[in-house]
């Protein structure tokens, strides 16, 4: 299990976010920032229109660099 922050991954608060695999810490990363949204946070509904507006060569930019990096995170 691995740990890091909403920050670390695009977001923009120091959350927690964890996951076994780089796939879940997106998953679970995504699932904070509408998680957050949902209480009425405007920082984080700005961070989902972003994400939204990202083009498919962008996302998957991002969600490259985020596997590259899985590994060098602490571990939780
Ligand atoms: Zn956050």
């Amino acid at each position: 299990m691995k740990k890091t922050t909403c920050k670390t991954i695009g977001g923009v608060c120091d959350e927690e976010i964890r996951g076994e695999t780089a796939e879940e810490l997106m998953a679970n990363g995504k699932q904070h920032l509408h998680d957050a949204a949902e209480t009425g946070d405007e920082d984080h509904k700005g961070v989902i229109q972003k994400m939204e507006q990202m083009s498919e060569e962008d996302r998957k930019k991002w969600a490259e660099e985020l596997t590259n990096k899985f590994d060098a995170l602490e571990e939780a």
